[in-house]
């Protein structure tokens, strides 16, 4: 099976949770769900409607908060950012521009358009894990940012004693990919980036760092 971050081959395939197949990539470190398991676009939709994340709920603007806090060292009034993979209400996007710099949002399914200026920031919270094709949506979020341009990302990532037959993180229908450490230090490698931060669990804070050309 071939990767759909990094395009090795040679992925190996096990049964998890609900008798899911999933593969792992022995070159990135990339989890994947087979794509026969992966949800419609109508069941997508249908999840995260039901995920009813808005600024009144407490839990959901305390998880955004762990993005947010440490990409505020990185991020002053001038900048222009997104919030990439907002969902059906753009919670982050509104929180930032409370206290500080401006900020797009989108989201496939409910906010579809791009802005057509080059960002300073991208924040992407509980988005990853939804990518069906990784490689194409970094190929994305990396042409959007200006160089020296930051990217946080939130989604929990697999370690190596995590147990895959019964982790929690895998039960989510949506989600379809999931990342370790070292998938991380494939796309900084591949996409141009370095790690500002890294909360070793969920945050990671990116910087590009070479002007990168699709
Ligand atoms: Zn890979």
């Amino acid at each position: 099976m071939t990767c759909p971050l990094c395009k090795n081959q040679e992925s190996t395939s096990f049964i998890g949770i609900n008798d899911i197949l999933f593969w792992k990539c022995p070159s990135c470190y990339l989890i994947y769900k087979d794509q026969s398991f992966h949800p419609t676009p109508n069941e997508e939709e249908l999840r995260y409607n039901h995920h009813h994340n808005n600024s009144e709920c407490e839990g959901y603007v305390d998880s955004l908060n762990q993005a947010l806090e440490p990409s505020r060292n990185y991020i002053d009034k001038h900048m222009v950012g997104l919030d990439f993979g907002c969902g059906p209400e753009p919670v982050l996007a509104k929180m930032l521009e409370e206290t500080s710099a401006e900020c797009y949002h989108y989201d496939p399914i409910f906010f579809p358009e791009l802005p057509d200026e080059r960002l300073d920031f991208v924040i992407s919270t509980e988005t990853f894990e939804h990518f069906s094709h990784p490689s194409q949506e970094l190929n994305l979020i990396t042409s959007l940012l200006i160089p020296s341009g930051i990217l946080t990302v939130m989604t929990h990532r697999w370690k190596d004693d995590t147990n895959l037959a019964d982790w929690w993180y895998m039960r989510d229908q949506t989600h379809v990919c999931f990342f370790h450490d070292k998938t991380f230090e494939y796309i900084c490698k591949k996409y141009g980036f370095s790690t500002e931060y890294d909360d070793g669990d969920k945050v990671i804070i990116l910087r590009k760092i070479i002007a990168w050309e699709k």
